[in-house]
């Protein structure tokens, strides 16, 4: 399908260069928005990165944040010294010569079972299986930069979590392409649940929100009707949290996918259609014991279709989202603006016949080529102001299809010091979108505690502007803490100076600074219970209220947040993490 890509083995992603829609200048590397599209225009230049973003020059992140290159996002990362001809090129290098097979079993693929999986638990027959994949790690042990101990932790069984916990932001499927065996095969329960595979113990404080009930799979089917004019596909499915955004269209001239997020599994339609139809697409929900979701299809050709067409690859398939091939979509970069000395917002437009709308507090993956690997990061969607006029309504025809995402570019990040070279106009792949946060507790919640740290304030962004501006209905009370290192690294300082003054009455601000200057006032230093006990009221004093507790930051940040407020009285049923 145009624009949407799913990672060829090997080939990494390849991402076209135009994408036709809006005609975007591009004046050296500072990105123009195009002509009455709200944003704003960067206003200065600054470092020393000629052609591209500016770069700055501090030194950030702290060492052991996760952002860095050699980090990980749950839990320390050892390195072993490795012989030499095992690094990481070396290993790209042995999977592109040609003709290599590393899988074991000659290069042929078959579905494994959980038993056979366990043979393999040997170092010498070494398989993992990682995101409903099998891999023959063998041949990589010897490249493994935290060391083979550490891969035999997960051989023999689903290495998922533990993967996810150190390599989260790995393309697996490009890195251990040539280990491929096949896909593993699931035990059923009576419950239509997958069964959960053994993982061993994987370290000291996993961040892991609470395992998630076994869900039952959706039974989903779908049915259409036409008119003169427009198609109708309605989708009925058993379950009462589905809104609209977890619908996404991709359409490439008759081939029509949709993609609906039910719970923790996915339904796809997919479909070669009888006729040609417009990218203007229409999605209603219907709440009720059986949900319909309807996709509203405008004909190109006003006339009676003979059928709705042919089903394609996938049609009428339901699987949990966490085993599916993860899709990436061509974006175009089309406005790149400074939110502070460090940190950007991107705009990008997705492709002509996407329709993908991010549900409140989750993030798409964003992937790049950095040193010759594909290398993703995931970014939560933003809005691009927090104030309620400054968010234009987009274009007709622009609806779903922008995605703003605000970035740190750090001196020595992989990927942001890629994204930073980024020209208006250029592609960059972005996947699907992923979270696990229930937008329905901002409706039942009285009083939203929010403690953020740096970046980690992205995925609050949207909290705010749900509860303060979208839902005029809400009367919710929110209060944020937010925890950076010096006053010019507050993102949306001022903005969120506004937002309180507007709300005083429902919206409070504190703002920590743990590197403050003498000139600064306010409060400073890290997380700790004095001011979690002075800032957050006791759960004894909302005893009849809602309250929510939402913490973002890095991952030792969130680990002592949530600590603090647990011992602060908050249990975790109202306490979300964002840890993606
Ligand atoms: P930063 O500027 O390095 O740090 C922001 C504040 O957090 C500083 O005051 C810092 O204090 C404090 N801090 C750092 N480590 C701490 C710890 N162990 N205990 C207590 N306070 C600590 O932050 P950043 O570079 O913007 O990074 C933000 C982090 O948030 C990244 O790791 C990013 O991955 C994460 N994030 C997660 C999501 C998500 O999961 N959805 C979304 C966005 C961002 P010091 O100056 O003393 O270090």
């Amino acid at each position: 399908m145009g624009g949407l890509q799913v990672p060829q083995r090997g080939a990494g992603v390849q991402v076209p260069q135009t994408n036709t829609g809006i005609q975007v200048p591009t004046m050296g590397g500072l990105q123009v928005p195009a002509a009455g599209s709200g944003f704003k225009v960067p206003s200065s230049g600054r470092g020393k990165n000629a052609g591209g973003l500016q770069i700055p020059q501090a030194q950030f992140p702290a060492l052991n944040s996760p952002q860095r290159a050699s980090s990980q996002l749950l839990k320390p990362r050892q390195k072993v010294a490795l012989k030499p001809g095992r690094s990481l090129m070396d290993w790209v290098r042995l999977g592109n010569a040609k003709g290599k097979v590393l899988n074991g079993i000659g290069g042929r693929s078959c579905e494994v079972s959980v038993e056979e999986l366990a043979k393999h638990n040997k170092l010498d027959d070494a398989w993992m299986s990682i995101r409903g994949k099998v891999y023959n790690i063998t041949p990589y042990m010897e490249y493994h930069p935290g060391g083979e101990e550490e891969l035999m932790k997960g051989v023999g069984i689903d290495g998922t979590q533990l993967f996810n916990e150190v390599h989260q932001w790995v393309n697996v499927e490009g890195m251990l392409e040539k280990c491929y065996i096949g896909r593993l095969k699931k035990t059923i329960d009576l419950s239509g649940g997958m069964k959960k595979l053994s993982v061993p113990a994987t370290g000291p404080l996993n961040l892991a929100p609470p395992e998630p009930k076994a869900v039952v799979k959706p039974k989903a089917r779908y049915d259409w009707y036409q008119t003169e004019t427009e198609v109708t596909i309605t989708i009925y499915a058993k379950c009462n949290t589905i809104t609209k955004d977890r619908v996404v269209l991709d359409k490439h001239e008759k081939d029509l996918r949709a993609t609906i997020y039910i719970d923790e599994y996915v339904y796809t339609i997919h479909l070669d259609l009888c006729e040609d139809i417009s990218d203007n697409y229409q999605v209603r929900v219907r709440q009720g014991p059986i949900n319909r979701i309807m996709i509203i299809l405008q004909k190109t050709e006003p006339k009676k279709w003979a059928s709705l067409g042919q089903p394609a690859d996938g049609n009428n398939s339901t699987v949990l989202t966490k085993e599916r091939e993860p899709i990436f979509r061509s974006c175009q970069l089309i406005c790149c603006s400074p939110v502070s000395h460090d940190t950007n917002l991107y705009t990008f437009q997705q492709p002509n016949g996407t329709c993908m709308n991010i549900p409140i507090g989750y993030h798409v993956n964003l992937m790049m080529k950095c040193n010759g690997v594909d290398t993703n990061r995931p970014y939560t969607a933003v809005v691009p102001s927090l104030q309620h006029a400054d968010v234009p309504n987009p274009a007709p025809g622009l609806e779903g299809r922008l995605l703003h995402l605000m970035v740190k570019l750090y001196p020595d990040g992989l990927l942001t010091q890629q994204m930073a070279t980024l020209k208006q106009g250029d592609s960059v792949a972005i996947s699907d979108f992923e979270g696990n946060f229930d937008e329905s507790r901002l409706t039942k919640c009285s009083h939203l505690i929010m403690l953020a740290a740096g970046t980690g304030f992205t995925p609050m962004i949207r909290l705010l502007r749900w509860c303060l501006h979208e839902h005029q209905e809400s009367t919710c009370k929110l209060k944020l803490l937010f925890f950076n290192k010096t006053e010019k690294d507050i993102l949306w300082h001022d903005q969120l100076q506004t937002l309180s003054t507007e709300n005083s009455e429902r919206f409070e601000v504190v703002h920590i600074l743990s590197a403050a200057d003498t000139s600064w006032h306010g409060a400073t230093g890290r997380v700790r219970s004095e001011l979690v006990e002075k800032y957050i009221p006791a759960p004894k004093d909302l005893a009849d209220k809602s309250p929510l507790v939402c913490i973002c930051g890095s991952t030792p940040f969130t680990n002592e947040a949530y600590r603090l407020i647990q011992a602060h009285g908050f249990t975790s049923s109202v306490i979300h993490l964002f840890t993606a």
